[in-house]
């Protein structure tokens, strides 16, 4: 089987099982216990299946976090030190299942720019310190090691990462300015959040392509999107992180601070340009890696002739 087709039946396995795990959980209580019951009611009344969601327990929001972090610091040791695809793939299978199918998709740093926004703009609004630190967790690493987040832990650029087909080079103009609408999407949508409350909108979940799919239920237009976006996805390496995303905008001006990220030389850099169709996702110019595109996923390794002979100096093999 093709690593593709092996990547589709991966997703397509997670999707069902989240799908059985939401069946199988409960998800929401009676918002007051006291209140009247069927029998004292009477006349045939049945309480509504509908209720209020539970709110999730502290020490499982600080969980989350601890996860987040835990998973940023695998990619960053997975991509830059081990150079392993292998397995950074599947930390973002693991990703995507906890933070997508299993978290449903909240909290996430994305989303969080706009609780951020009114927290910072609004003195009558607070934000819980788990979601202030799932916000700057991602942009603080990626200010030292580049964009961690995006290659195996944030489960939106997971769901893309896996249908990735047969991708097609983006003329670098082009790609260029359909980059710049991410910036727009931010800027409109940090100008919706700060709003005075009766007109605040959250234009980012509101719109949030795949959310749908991670818990089984939304809008039909927005499972359309998001499928849109999926198929799209096979042939042009992941839309929604290149062109919409707006957090993506926040990590790629963060990790143009740092130091480290993707080389795509193990060591000594060479001139050969072999890798530079590699890159799936338009981030290889000049034969390097760029910082504030590089969406940590380990492809162009295997392109460069200087990993391949590390590879065979490691096995003893001929040279
Ligand atoms: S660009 Fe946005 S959606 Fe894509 S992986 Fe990064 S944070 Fe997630
Ligand atoms: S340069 Fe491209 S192929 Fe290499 S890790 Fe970054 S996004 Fe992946």
């Amino acid at each position: 089987m093709t690593e593709p087709a092996r990547r589709l039946l991966l997703l397509l396995f997670l999707m069902l099982a989240g799908l059985g795990y939401s069946y199988a959980q409960v998800r929401y209580e009676r918002p007051v216990d006291t209140a009247p019951q069927p029998q004292t009611i009477g006349g045939g009344y049945s309480v509504p299946e509908v209720q209020k969601p539970l709110p999730r327990r502290q020490w499982l929001q600080v969980l989350d976090v601890g996860v987040l972090a835990l998973a940023l610091g695998l990619s960053v040791w997975l991509v830059i030190s081990k150079r392993s695809r292998r397995w950074a793939q599947f930390l973002t299978i693991g990703s995507l299942a906890y933070f997508g199918f299993y978290r449903e998709g909240c909290i996430c740093p994305v989303g969080s720019i706009q609780n951020v926004a009114v927290a910072l703009t609004d003195p009558h609004y607070s934000i819980p310190i788990v979601v202030t630190a799932t916000f700057f967790l991602p942009i603080g690493v990626a200010m030292f090691y580049g964009r961690a987040f995006c290659g195996g832990v944030c489960a939106l650029g997971a769901m893309q990462e896996l249908v990735v087909l047969k991708p097609i080079q983006v003329p670098r103009r082009l790609d260029q300015a359909l980059g710049l609408l991410k910036y727009a999407y931010l800027g409109i949508a940090i100008w919706q959040a700060i709003q005075p409350f009766a007109a605040r909108e959250f234009l980012i979940c509101r719109f949030d392509p795949f959310v749908g799919f991670f818990r089984r239920d939304g809008f039909a237009h927005m499972l359309y999107v998001g499928a849109a976006f999926l198929i799209v996805g096979m042939f042009v390496g992941r839309p929604y992180c290149r062109y919409l995303c707006p957090y993506g905008g926040l990590l790629a001006w963060a990790s143009r601070l740092s130091k480290r990220g993707v080389t795509i030389t193990p060591d000594k850099e060479l001139d050969c340009g072999l890798c530079t169709e590699a890159c799936p996702y338009g981030a290889i110019d000049k034969m390097r890696a760029i910082r504030k595109d590089c969406l940590y996923c380990a492809r162009c390794y295997s392109s460069c002739p200087r990993t391949n002979e590390a590879a065979l100096v490691q096995i003893g093999a001929p040279r």
